[in-house]
């Protein structure tokens, strides 16, 4: 079957209408899913497989049979791990239908038909009984449903209905509890994806500064979390205000509750300070005793040196409502607040009153819009002072007096900064009302009226927009700037004046698992999932590039970088394709992962800026890169170890189209 669905294309703008074959969702879920990182997690899956065996032994040694109910099963892995461990029956639940069939083959293919029952539906909607899904309740509770925040996927929910309905009473769980960890932080990086900082501008009649006002000063933001991976967060980023606290534990053994509810620890700071940030991870004990533990704890908080990289479970940042000055000693009272699937926090000094009655804590609510417009990241680029300085001076440049400007940007500061720097006329932008006016019309549809019959001097933008996922989407730039030629001088001064897609290939220390076959993993063969996540990577846009924030997923660069297209602002956009073909050269030893790719944006004469590598640190290769952007990763369908000798350079060719029809950029790379 096929369906029509409708998208705005972005990178051209256009609203199109795409057909699309029905697996279409499904191979996307599966060529972006998390399975393949699950199954790389050696702690993980070593640690469930203790913690089953326990279970399976304890309920053995009460001389009763162990029947396990396995919540969210994947590829069936936890359920065969206690088949293995001796459990009588299990019965395996997924709600993902692709899921289930691959679980079906898995089980077959290992040999465990006739222990696990694979049930393709939503735990809530299994049914117990004589002709139900289950024969009688499992004394066994077996899930992994977390995520970094632990309760973001449903967990209480799901075990809630489960202790109600599907597991007798005193059943085991593994895992048998879980712990969230929080500790008290101040950080002007991190503060900064979540606040306006001020904006200095140095205009030719004095300094000038751009301040948030008041109501975004005091806004609460918005309550979803922030997960990273706060490994790649170095200690000098953030100082330590409080010891790290247990915030609260769930038991899964015993009835579990989903409903709203608060936690509340006290605190006695270690350090005088603004508490700004929450940092917070969990960890899970697989058996009563808590002698085996997964953690989740970063590396400052944690004294093994067994260390398990996983991007499926990370450590979350929580922003306080505001920042709270705490002097070292002086206990302040920390409360978790959440709802079946999220947490946020509130700092307070002294012990206040109880929260009302049932412990409903209301979530914030951003009142300034500003979080609802800029995402984290966009905060942290446009408080980066550095960036913004290269657009002061960009500006500078190619402002005149008697300039008529407009902006094509999502929620850009360029237009208060162009005022500033003395544009006589700016449209578009926030409220300097009659200097600035906004727009609200697509550029196609603008018309001489919204400029008050004045033609267009200089056109600027960063170019930035909010439906751009990856790199080259921002093209929609040079789209927007097509379509209001009419409007511009004929001497129009375009800033950018252009930007060039830049290339490397990369060797990730870590980043490689998450696309990576794995085969046997603990003694089972999970190859059909391998080949499944290989057939849904090769269909159709799956093969395409993703987005990832590189400053999070270390690697090294095992080419120069390459300029590989550049796209000319000053002109409209082509009706023929862009493209190239080339070759680079790898000069250092090892595995090709894949290819980076970025954008660099040439904003006036000798002024550019990257939205990718900053730099390459050292001759090991180690790679900086821009902490407010996503970077576009190309996988290697084969990772080649190269092992080049100076003498005998192996080379990578590639060729990279750009369809300016459908704003696509599709490549190809021969190792
Ligand atoms: N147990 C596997 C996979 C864990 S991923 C492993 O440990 O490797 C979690 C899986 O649970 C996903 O496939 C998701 O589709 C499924 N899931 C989540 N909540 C569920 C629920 N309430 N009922 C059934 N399946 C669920």
């Amino acid at each position: 079957m096929k369906t029509f669905c409708g998208r705005a294309n972005p990178t051209t703008g256009a609203i199109e209408w795409l057909e699309e074959d029905e697996n279409y969702d499904y191979h996307q879920e599966i060529a972006r899913s998390r399975y393949a990182d699950m199954l790389h997690d050696k702690d993980r899956n070593v640690k469930y497989y203790q913690g089953i065996r326990a279970a399976v032994s304890r309920v053995k040694e009460r001389g009763e049979k162990a029947i396990v109910l396995d919540i969210g099963t994947g590829t069936g892995l936890l359920s065969m791990m206690a088949a293995s461990a001796g459990a009588d029956f299990c019965y395996a639940v997924e709600v993902f239908k692709p899921m289930a069939n691959a679980a079906v083959k898995i089980v077959e293919k290992n040999g465990f038909r006739d222990k696990i029952k694979v049930i393709n539906k939503h735990s809530t909607e299994v049914t117990v009984g004589p002709d139900g899904d289950m024969h009688c309740r499992a004394n066994i509770l077996v899930t992994e449903l977390f995520d970094t925040e632990l309760i973001g996927e449903g967990a209480l929910p799901t075990y809630e209905h489960a202790h109600k309905y599907l597991v007798e009473e005193g059943c085991e769980a593994v895992p048998h509890r879980a712990t969230v960890y929080v500790q008290l932080v101040e950080s002007k990086r991190m503060w900064s994806w979540n606040k306006l900082f001020p904006v200095r501008v140095e205009a030719e009649d004095g300094e000038k500064i751009i301040v948030s006002p008041s109501d975004m000063e005091n806004c609460p933001g918005v309550p979803s979390v922030c997960d990273i991976q706060l490994n790649q967060m170095p200690s000098s980023d953030f100082t330590i205000l409080s010891d790290v606290v247990t915030m609260f534990s769930v038991d899964f053994s015993n009835p579990v509750s989903s409903a709203s509810t608060y936690y509340r620890v006290q605190l006695e700071p270690v350090k005088s300070g603004k508490a700004q940030i929450v940092l917070s991870w969990w960890d899970i004990d697989m058996d009563p005793a808590g002698m085996i533990n997964c953690t989740m704890a970063p590396y400052w908080a944690k004294s093994t040196s067994d260390f398990q990289w996983r991007d499926h479970w990370m450590q979350c940042v929580y922003f306080l409502p505001n920042e709270e000055p705490v002097l070292q000693g002086e206990t302040v009272y920390l409360t978790a607040c959440r709802d079946a699937y999220s947490v946020w926090y509130k700092l307070q000094k002294a012990r206040e009153g109880e929260t009302k009655a049932g412990g409903r804590v209301e979530s914030p609510v951003c009142r300034c819009q500003a979080h609802l417009l800029w995402n984290r990241p966009r905060f942290g680029q446009l408080n980066d002072q550095d960036r913004t300085h290269q657009y002061i001076k960009s500006l500078m440049k190619v402002l005149q007096r008697d300039s008529v400007c407009l902006c094509i940007s999502d929620g850009s500061l360029l237009p208060v900064l162009a005022h500033y720097l003395g544009a006589k006329q700016f449209l578009k932008a926030n409220n300097l009302e009659d200097k600035i006016k906004i727009i609200e019309a697509r550029p196609e549809l603008l018309t001489s009226s919204h400029l008050e019959d004045k033609k267009i001097s200089v056109l600027i933008g960063e170019p930035f927009f909010t439906t751009s996922l990856l790199p080259w989407h921002n093209l929609y730039f040079w789209y927007a700037r097509t379509a209001v030629t009419g409007h511009l001088t004929s001497d129009v001064t375009v800033l950018p004046q252009s930007a060039s897609l830049h290339m490397m290939i990369v060797e990730f220390e870590d980043l490689w698992r998450i696309r990576s076959p794995c085969g046997i993993c603990e003694g089972f063969d999970v190859q059909t999932m391998d080949d499944m996540i290989k057939n849904s990577l090769n269909f159709r846009e799956s093969k395409e590039a993703e987005p990832h924030p590189l400053w999070e997923y270390p690697c090294k660069s095992l080419c120069d970088p390459q300029e590989v297209l550049t796209f000319d602002f000053r002109k409209t956009v082509p009706q023929h394709c862009v493209s190239t073909e080339g070759s680079v050269n790898l000069v250092r030893k090892g595995k090709s992962h894949g290819a980076v790719l970025w954008m660099e944006y040439n904003l006036a004469a000798d002024i550019s800026i990257s939205t990718g590598l900053m730099q390459i640190s050292n001759e090991k290769g180690n790679c900086e890169w821009n902490p407010h952007c996503k970077q576009a990763v190309y996988f290697f369908s084969s990772v080649i170890e190269s092992e080049t000798p100076s003498d005998l350079p192996s080379a990578v060719t590639y060729a990279i189209n750009f369809d300016t029809k459908t704003g696509e950029i599709a490549m190809d790379f021969k190792l």
